[in-house]
């Protein structure tokens, strides 16, 4: 599996009216052009996922997600690129006599079964019983958990911070279920960057889910031994709720640098790191980076 030997991500300079007037030098790592398909952080996160479903000689991988789930979309594109089955257990059985979105359409085209459970079954999908009901109705398969975050994901998304030459007072990277945030703080502590703080913005509204989440991804050398927090400031009310003052945001990040941000993950992360410079948090002269985890397939703004 060729193209994870070498996953590279450009960093850019960020110059505007607000990061100058703040004496602010901000960078933006461009994990959205890792890959066309398997795009962002989702591409590190599935890596040692499928090397291992590789090692172990099984063909069907299965997950889960919600209707808009970019893990999905990835995984599906993975399937097809690398000869997998691939299964979406996707939550919501309502939507079964429905059309399918975007998404999903372009996940069956990828070949991905898809199959509709309701919220409550979606909610036990992690239990004992609910897993052995799937494995009878679809027999062997690599199981990765919703978001594809597990221990190889973290390893993976720990290799975000492998290409990073220089020093910066800040990482920041939006979170959603947190393999991408525990990674960065594993990347962090492998290359001992203790003065770096590390930041995820969390755009669920749930309180102290990605804490509880960070703490079963990495271990507690790691946590302890690198300072980093979560920000839940600007969740916007939650998972894909947005408002104008966001979505102008986006708008006026696009003119300014032309680069799309999506509007549930990273638009959130930047919107968030421009309060916080606009407030003056930051001392003049601090160096920033924001990891752009992709997304923009998705939940990208209409032109
Ligand atoms: C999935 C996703 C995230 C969240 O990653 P987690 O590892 O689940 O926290 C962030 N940004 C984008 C663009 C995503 O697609």
């Amino acid at each position: 599996m060729k193209i994870f030997n070498n996953i590279t991500a450009p960093v850019q300079a960020l110059v505007d009216p607000v990061t100058r007037e703040h004496g602010i030098s901000l960078f933006i790592k461009r994990e959205d052009l890792n890959h066309p398909e398997i795009m962002g952080n989702k591409l590190r996160k599935l890596k040692y996922n499928l090397l291992a479903a590789k090692e172990q000689n099984i063909t069907t991988l299965l997950s889960f997600g919600g209707a808009f789930s970019n893990h999905i979309l990835a995984l599906s594109a993975a399937g097809r690129i690398f000869n997998f089955s691939t299964i979406g257990i996707i939550r919501g059985d309502e939507l079964e006599s429905k059309p399918l979105n975007p998404v999903l359409l372009k996940a069956k085209q990828n070949g991905m079964q898809l199959f509709f459970i309701s919220r409550s079954d979606y909610r036990e999908k992690e239990s004992a019983g609910f897993i052995k009901k799937l494995h009878l109705s679809y027999g062997n398969f690599f199981m990765i958990p919703e978001g594809g975050s597990n221990k190889l994901a973290v390893n993976g998304a720990a290799e975000i911070m492998d290409d990073l030459d220089e020093e910066y007072d800040l990482i920041a990277c939006a979170c959603g279920t947190g393999g991408t945030l525990a990674g960065i703080i594993e990347g962090a502590f492998r290359q001992n960057k203790k003065n770096t703080q590390i930041t995820g913005f969390q755009i669920l509204d749930a309180d102290s889910y990605m804490s509880n989440k960070i703490s079963s991804l990495v271990s507690k050398k790691i946590s302890k031994g690198i300072n980093w927090n979560i920000n839940a400031d600007y969740h916007f009310g939650g998972y894909a709720k947005t408002n104008t003052e966001l979505l102008d945001f986006i708008r006026w990040f696009k003119i300014s640098h032309n680069i799309d941000l999506d509007y549930i993950y990273t638009g959130k992360m930047m919107f968030g790191l421009y309060q916080l410079i606009k407030a003056s948090h930051f001392k003049e002269g601090s160096r920033l980076l924001a990891i752009h985890t992709g997304g923009t397939q998705t939940a990208k703004l209409p032109d």
